[in-house]
């Protein structure tokens, strides 16, 4: 399970998510992290079975975590197979079938917007 982790600058500086690691045992995936002036973000993932005691747990420190059911969307009727997101994307997301449609392994993206920015159709968008 993917959350999406936001705690204060003051708290970007505490170590939040080793804090929970230790806490809890169990052992968290961070997948992106970005820290500016005011706040910081992190992408993690968890295992599904231990998401609520991890999310109870970081909340408990001040930390508030959005569950994301999905990540990339993908619409099939935009796409044109043109493989240009394949070759951005730097978690192999996409990847092309026998058939040279594209596929898309929506469980591997860390929510760059890479492809975005670099499909000539608006055939993908993120869920933030
Ligand atoms: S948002 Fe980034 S990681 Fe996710 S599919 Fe697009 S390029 Fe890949
Ligand atoms: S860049 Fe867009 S149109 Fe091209 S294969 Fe990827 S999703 Fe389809």
């Amino acid at each position: 399970m993917k959350l999406i982790v936001t705690f204060s600058r003051k708290r970007g500086r505490e170590p939040v998510i080793a804090q929970v690691v230790r806490d809890t045992g169990v052992l968290i995936n961070v997948e992106r992290a970005q820290i500016d002036s005011h706040e910081g973000e992190a992408l993690i993932e968890v295992p599904d079975e231990a998401c609520q005691l991890v999310r109870e747990r970081m909340e408990a420190l001040g930390a508030t975590t959005r569950r994301l059911d999905r990540t990339i969307l993908f619409d099939r009727n935009e796409c044109v197979d043109c493989g240009a997101c394949i070759s951005i994307c730097p978690q192999e997301v996409f990847s092309f079938d026998e058939a040279w449609r594209l596929t898309v392994d929506e469980s591997r993206c860390v929510l760059c917007g890479k492809c975005v920015l670099a499909c000539p159709h608006h055939a993908l968008s993120l869920q933030l």
